[in-house]
């Protein structure tokens, strides 16, 4: 018996556990100190009342003989599937409900699809980036090259024609920089994959933070992108799913590689390894996506888009460079006066006691930047900025 050797590859990711550690000393040496967390990766309000009672209709149902579901559909239930097609016509999509996959979640998708392409493919992660994409093909053992996004960029990279690739990661609005890519942006990234024969992995967790009507929230707004890209998409961020879990995967018919369908594969894949998501969670996912739940969630994403607003303009008024803090619930900010990331982390914690994210965390472009989330309390954020502004 061999061990997979990749898992010995992998970095460890300490940077979570560091920066409890490090709170926990200061607090153990300051416990009069009342300390502002803005580094939360995790959204805080709680489900809206279309999902809750949507769920709660479907536990009673679960328990009745006659209304009773056991096994379902593993791509979902069709009622959700074609629920999610109406969410994307309103973006001007056309999907047929076979084209959409309903998933525990974004995260298990964008490792899972890995199944259906070859080890030997080469991968292109941006970086910095979620680091799911890397650890995952390092898991896989695949050959990884990075994009580099940087203040000359503003953290939105674009293909390098010379630079061969057959897997391509994006993630717009982008996890950790905010960072959102317009049109043309995507157009040439579509272009370059088709190019290429390569298929791009469309990370659109963060879609609905999107509020400028020009920038695209599906890659499909894209012409050409059904035939190169695949879309991972969550309602963990949009309404606040985290621990309920439920997501969505589209797989267009048009996308074929070697002559076959990657639509059927990943069916195929889906069948064999997942069981599908509970009915109760469908029922509730079903709810984000009538009148009434969508006009419930959208007042949570615009509550956590105010927090970002507060904390973008206090960023603008200290002149200190950022990416973010509108169509996002990120802020990726320039460590002021030269500071790494981990030194910025520490004067922030000491000094005025906020607790944030090195963006050194988020892969080797992020040093000497720094992550701050919207997802905390209104009251904090206001707290917290006051703290900086003196
Ligand atoms: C939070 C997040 C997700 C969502 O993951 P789930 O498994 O759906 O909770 C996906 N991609 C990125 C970049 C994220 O930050």
């Amino acid at each position: 018996m061999q061990i997979n050797q990749n898992f010995l590859k992998l970095k460890d990711s300490y940077l979570f556990s560091q920066i409890a550690q490090k709170v926990k000393d200061y607090k153990a040496e300051n416990p009069d100190k009342e300390i502002i967390r803005l580094g939360i990766g995790d959204v805080t309000l709680p489900l809206v009342p279309a999902v809750v009672s949507a769920m709660e209709k479907a536990v009673l149902e679960m328990g009745k003989k006659e209304t009773f579901m056991g096994y379902g559909e593993e791509q979902g239930y069709s009622f959700l599937r074609q629920a999610v097609c109406g969410y994307y016509k309103k973006k001007g999509v056309e999907l047929s409900d076979d084209e959409v996959f309903i998933s525990d979640g974004a995260k298990s998708d964008l490792g899972n699809i890995l199944d259906i392409f070859d080890v030997d493919n080469t991968v292109l992660i941006p970086d910095p980036v979620y680091p799911v994409y890397v650890d995952t093909n390092i898991m896989a053992g695949r050959k990884i090259v990075f994009v580099e996004g940087d203040e000359s960029n503003s953290f939105l990279p674009l293909p390098d024609k010379n630079v061969k690739a057959d897997i391509i990661y994006l993630c717009s609005p982008n996890n950790p920089t905010g960072a959102v890519y317009n049109k043309e942006q995507l157009k040439v990234w579509v272009d370059y994959a088709l190019a290429n024969n390569a298929v791009i992995l469309f990370d659109s967790a963060y879609e609905i933070f999107v509020t400028d009507e020009s920038l695209p929230t599906s890659i499909y707004q894209i012409e050409g992108a059904k035939e190169c890209a695949i879309e991972f998409s969550s309602l963990s961020k949009t309404a606040g799913f985290t621990g309920t879990r439920c997501g969505y995967t589209v797989v267009p018919k048009e996308l074929i590689r070697n002559n076959v369908s990657l639509n059927k594969l990943w069916l195929r894949r889906q069948c064999t390894k997942f069981n599908g998501v509970p009915y109760i969670v469908q029922r509730g996912a079903e709810a984000v996506f009538t009148e009434e739940g969508y006009k419930q969630i959208k007042e949570n994403v615009n509550y956590y888009l105010q927090n970002a607003k507060i904390m973008a303009d206090t960023l603008s008024d200290l002149d200190i460079w950022f990416t973010g803090g509108k169509n996002s619930p990120y802020i990726w900010l320039k460590c002021p006066n030269g500071l790494s990331s981990w030194e910025y982390f520490d004067e922030l914690l000491t000094k005025y006691n906020i607790v944030g994210t090195p963006g050194v965390g988020f892969g080797a472009k992020g040093e000497g930047f720094f992550r701050l989330t919207a997802f905390g309390d209104r009251e904090n954020v206001i707290r917290a900025m006051e703290r900086l502004k003196a």
